[in-house]
Order: C-alpha cells, then sequence, then structure tokens
C-alpha cells in the first residue's frame, strides 16, 4: 500500500502517497496510543461524517489525548483529502495517534498528537457475501471488560485480537469470526456488529462491552422505521440455535447477511435482505 499515486492529509498539509511516512519512534507504533476511524464516502458525500469526526475526538479523550482540530476542521481535511485524490465514492480512514517526542516510555505526555486522513477505493467488504451469506468462525478470544480496557473508544489496541481472530477465521476458510465477550455472551465481529432474526423480530447484543456501530445506531432506526421490534440485550451463545437469520452491520461491511457461525446455520432471509437493501439506499439518500 505504500507505493502508488494519491494524497494523504497529515498534520494539516496534503502529503504525497509514498511520502506519507512517521519514525520508528513513533509512540504509538511502541504502544498502541491511538485511535481511528473508519468511514465511507458515497457520491461525494461522507455517510455521518459529522458523527465519525465526533467519535474519533472521544476516542482520543478516552486515551487521554487531545486531537488538536476541530470536528470542522477535521470534516474539512476529509472533504480536502477525497477531492486532492478524485474520489466520489471511498472508505476513509483518520488516524489520530502520539507521535515521536523528546523521550521514549509509557508515559506520552511530551509526544504530540498527531492527525492523518488517508483513503482508498474500498468494494464489498466480504466479497460476494451479500448474496450468499458470510460464514464466521468462533474466536478463542474475548472481548474485554469495560475495567480492562476503555470499550467505547475505537483504539488500535483492540484490534490486537481482532487481527489474530481473523487470521484463524481466514486459515478455516471463514471471511470473519464471532467474538464472545468476557462474560461469555455473543458481541460483534472483528470489525461489524451483529443482528439476529427470530419470529419477525430483531435481537442484538447490548454494546456495553464494545463498540456501539455508527451503522448498528442506523440499522436499529430503520428497523423501527419499518414498525419492527428490535431486542438490544445480552445475548446466550445457544441462542444461536433458534435464530433463523443473521447479519453484520458496520461501515465497511454495511449489512451483510451471515450464513453460518461456528454450528450454527442461518438462512439468507428477507429481512436481512430488505435491511441491507434499505441501508444501501439510505447512505445515498
Ligand atoms: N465493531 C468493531 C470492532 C469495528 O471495527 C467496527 C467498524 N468501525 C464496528 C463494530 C462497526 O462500527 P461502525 O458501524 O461505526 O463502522
Amino acid at each position: 500500500y505504500e507505493d502508488r499515486d494519491g494524497w494523504i492529509w497529515m498534520d494539516g498539509k496534503m502529503v504525497e502517497w509514498r511520502k506519507a511516512q512517521v519514525h520508528v519512534l513513533t509512540h504509538a507504533l511502541h504502544y498502541a496510543s491511538s485511535v481511528f476511524e473508519g468511514e465511507r464516502c458515497y457520491d461525494g458525500k461522507i455517510f455521518k461524517g459529522v458523527e465519525h469526526s465526533r467519535r474519533l475526538r472521544r476516542s482520543a479523550e478516552l486515551l487521554d489525548m487531545e486531537i488538536p482540530y476541530s470536528v470542522e476542521e477535521i470534516e474539512k481535511a476529509k472533504y480536502d483529502m477525497l477531492k486532492a485524490n478524485g474520489w466520489t465514492n471511498a472508505y476513509v480512514r483518520a488516524l489520530a495517534y502520539r507521535g515521536a517526542g523528546d523521550e521514549m516510555g509509557v508515559s506520552a505526555v511530551h509526544n504530540p498528537v498527531r492527525l492523518a486522513i488517508a483513503g482508498w477505493e474500498w468494494g464489498a467488504y466480504y466479497g460476494d457475501a451479500k448474496m450468499k451469506g458470510a460464514k464466521l468462525d468462533i474466536s478463542k478470544w474475548k472481548r474485554p471488560s469495560p475495567e480492562t480496557i476503555p470499550v467505547a473508544a475505537k483504539a488500535s489496541g483492540l484490534y490486537m485480537i481482532c487481527t489474530m481472530s481473523k487470521h484463524a477465521a481466514q486459515a478455516r476458510g471463514c471471511s470473519d469470526a464471532l467474538f464472545f465477550d468476557y462474560r461469555g455472551h455473543v458481541a460483534e465481529a472483528t470489525g461489524a456488529n451483529i443482528f439476529f432474526v427470530k419470529d419477525g423480530e430483531v435481537h442484538t447484543p447490548l454494546p456495553d462491552a464494545f463498540l456501539n456501530g455508527i451503522t448498528r445506531q442506523t440499522v436499529i432506526d430503520l428497523l423501527k422505521q419499518k414498525g419492527i421490534r428490535v431486542w438490544e440485550r445480552h445475548i446466550e451463545p445457544y441462542e444461536m440455535e433458534g435464530f433463523e437469520q443473521c447479519w453484520l452491520t458496520g461501515t465497511a461491511a454495511e449489512v451483510t447477511p451471515v450464513g453460518e457461525i461456528g454450528p450454527y446455520a442461518f438462512e439468507v432471509g428477507a429481512l436481512a435482505r430488505d435491511i441491507a437493501e434499505t441501508y444501501e439506499r439510505h447512505v445515498r439518500a
């Protein structure tokens, strides 16, 4: 990904793609002092861009970092980056991180908070799973307790077990992994939230140990507008036996139906297909 044409916004300047480098003593590389956002621009407009910029600043605050740019400045930087690259449909990746400072150690009070905004063209996150349903592995790792780590932050450190779980899933021929949380409840996938359907009603895990995704919240609103009942609650793994349909939600994943999770099978049913289409229309409306 390093050797290509393009522009990346870094600390207030548009930098050539190949020159968008950091020093090896960047604090974030050693101690995971970084937070990020994933957003999608549809037909020239970033879906819920302001919400993403606000979440970026909030994630940073949870890690005791203050991003030296306002929400308005971050919004402008995102559109400047898209314009410089000539993109109207693209994925946007904002990353705030502690850079290299005068000293190197766990404490980062003297390490400046930096901001980079890149983007790329990114199609369907799970390939053709939108049609036939994604196959998920069950991760051996658990989403940690809110007493262990700030689970509401979209912080890089939380993704260490996501990468490991995704590798294990891919080695087993699956496209993603489902996590249970530290109590054993169904939680989320490595980069997406999860929903289930039973008897015409929707059940989704309560986001008290993982990211309450912007797509998740959007989909709940869309379901309620359709008059469909949505239960946000703790879900036990054994309940998956009785669920009929399942889908994932996320900025990159959008709404992707799930066909299998470990031993559990789901149909790519009418509601899963309908909500995927409704979401697709909604983000471009
Ligand atoms: N959980 C995790 C771990 C994620 O990485 C993402 C993607 N940002 C989500 C959930 C979904 O969040 P959103 O809908 O805001 O993209």
